[in-house]
């Protein structure tokens, strides 16, 4: 089971929380790992090509192997979510703990939050849980976002 603690979170971050949400994660503090954490907060849903481009911005010299390496790493602590839509490339965000699912536009690719479709995690009871202890579901809607509806017929 994940830490939940970081979900509380509600305001925007600071530099002295992501250092805080690292020391607590028992991960040493660098710039690149603050860097991907501000990224990441600042672009939700992003792709590594983004994320990296977005600590660039601040740390010019960051190499794409060690901005993986950091996500990776952020991940596995719980950091950070890493979602990946069939077809698309992986992506994350800071939004944990929580459970929620996503919409993804079948049309441009965007993807916005969905909340839990039923309560708390997991939100939706499997008719036949094969015994297993299940504490997520991991649901994804597709459809076409507001922007692609709106758009005259460009297929
Ligand atoms: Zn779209
Ligand atoms: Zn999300």
């Amino acid at each position: 089971m994940r830490s939940r603690k970081w979900a509380i979170l509600r305001r925007v971050p600071t530099i002295a929380d992501f250092e805080r949400m690292l020391r607590g994660a028992a991960l040493r503090v660098t710039r690149p790992r603050l860097g991907v954490l501000t990224a990441v907060h600042a672009h939700p849903h992003a792709d590594t090509e983004s994320i990296i481009g977005a600590v660039r911005g601040e740390l010019p010299t960051v190499s794409h192997q060690a901005v993986y390496g950091v996500l990776h790493a952020l991940a596995d602590a719980g950091l950070v979510r890493r979602i990946q839509p069939s077809g698309s490339v992986a992506r994350y965000e800071s939004r944990v703990g929580d459970n929620h699912h996503h919409v993804v536009c079948r049309s441009c690719g965007a993807i916005a939050d969905v909340d839990c479709a039923v309560g708390d995690t997991p939100c939706l009871t499997a008719a036949d849980d094969s015994g297993y202890e299940i504490d997520e579901a991991e649901v994804i809607y597709w459809g076409r976002c507001p922007e692609c509806v709106a758009a005259p017929a460009a297929m």
